[in-house]
């Protein structure tokens, strides 16, 4: 087993808010993981700490094998990073802001030209590739900072609620994108509150709830540490495994954790 992303024990708090309480991932090569989890429980904190843009209190991350507390830039050239709300440079066009992408991650003019040209025709923006990015609208922004992203061919892709504000054509490319891009041996790690889509999507899922991964592995996986029916969707096995988790006390839940399916547990993380 070489993850490409480890997280182990990692706490993290902000002004008094405990936002982590001790959180182990494990996400494979090759695999389309989403992290479910209701509001405010740790998501976007997990996956902030995984790109650079938070540091963590403790705890050990790895990303391909590298600890990204020793070693905190080298490490990004493999990752892809989409932030829930995301922040484009208004007074570029479409064109002009996937080249300066390209540029400052060095990728050849020549090879960012083709994947602007492929993203932009991909996710149907032909008509505003020299718009400014102040004239598009939510959507196509969300797109654009997909594609830009996605500029340097990245090993690592992240994405934070990726679905927001896309409509359902753009959703499902988005996902055909996804496939291809596991079936190239690559990573796609994303945030949501698409259950369904999550259970179609994902290989693996992880549970977050107050800060730690309280359940993770395939939907078989889930409904076994649930005991849930054969027929249980991903939404039942998350209300299931949120409720009995809720009755917890919070700093019991780890415990609770280790005693439900071990810890880690082999083949599934
Ligand atoms: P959502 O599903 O609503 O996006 P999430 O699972 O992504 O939630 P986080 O955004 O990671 O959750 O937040 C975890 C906790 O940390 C919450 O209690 C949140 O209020 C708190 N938090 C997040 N960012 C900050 C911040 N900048 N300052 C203070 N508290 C924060």
């Amino acid at each position: 087993m070489n993850p490409i992303i480890e997280m182990v024990d990692v706490w993290k708090s902000y002004d008094g808010v405990q936002a982590l309480r001790g959180l182990n991932l494990y996400v494979q090569r090759g695999e389309i993981f989403g992290l479910i989890g209701p509001n405010g429980a740790g998501k976007t904190t997990t996956l902030k700490i995984i790109v650079g843009l938070l540091k963590m209190d403790r705890g050990v991350v790895r990303v391909n094998g590298v600890d990204i507390g020793e070693e905190p830039y080298e490490y990004k050239r493999i990752i892809g990073y989409v932030p829930e709300s995301v922040s484009l440079p208004d007074y570029l066009t479409v064109e002009e802001f996937l080249m300066y992408s390209g540029k400052i991650k060095e990728v050849p003019n020549e090879k960012i030209r083709e994947r602007m040209n492929y993203f932009i025709s991909l996710f149907e923006l032909r008509e505003k590739r020299r718009a400014l990015i102040v004239s598009l609208s939510r959507g196509m922004r969300q797109k654009v900072a997909i594609a830009s992203a996605l500029i340097h061919d990245p090993y690592l892709l992240i994405l934070d609620e990726p679905f927001i504000g896309i409509d359902p054509v753009g959703q499902h490319i988005l996902k055909e994108l996804f496939n291809e891009r596991v079936d190239e041996g690559k990573t796609v790690l994303i945030s949501t509150h698409m259950l369904d889509t999550a259970e179609r999507i994902c290989s693996r899922v992880a549970i977050i709830y107050r800060g730690q991964n309280i359940a993770s592995g395939n939907l078989e996986d889930l409904k076994q540490i649930s005991r849930s029916g054969e027929n249980a969707t991903l939404e039942e096995v998350f209300l299931k495994l949120t409720e009995e988790a809720r009755e917890q006390p919070v700093e019991e839940t780890v415990e609770k954790k280790r005693s439900i399916f071990g810890f880690p547990r082999r083949g599934v993380s």
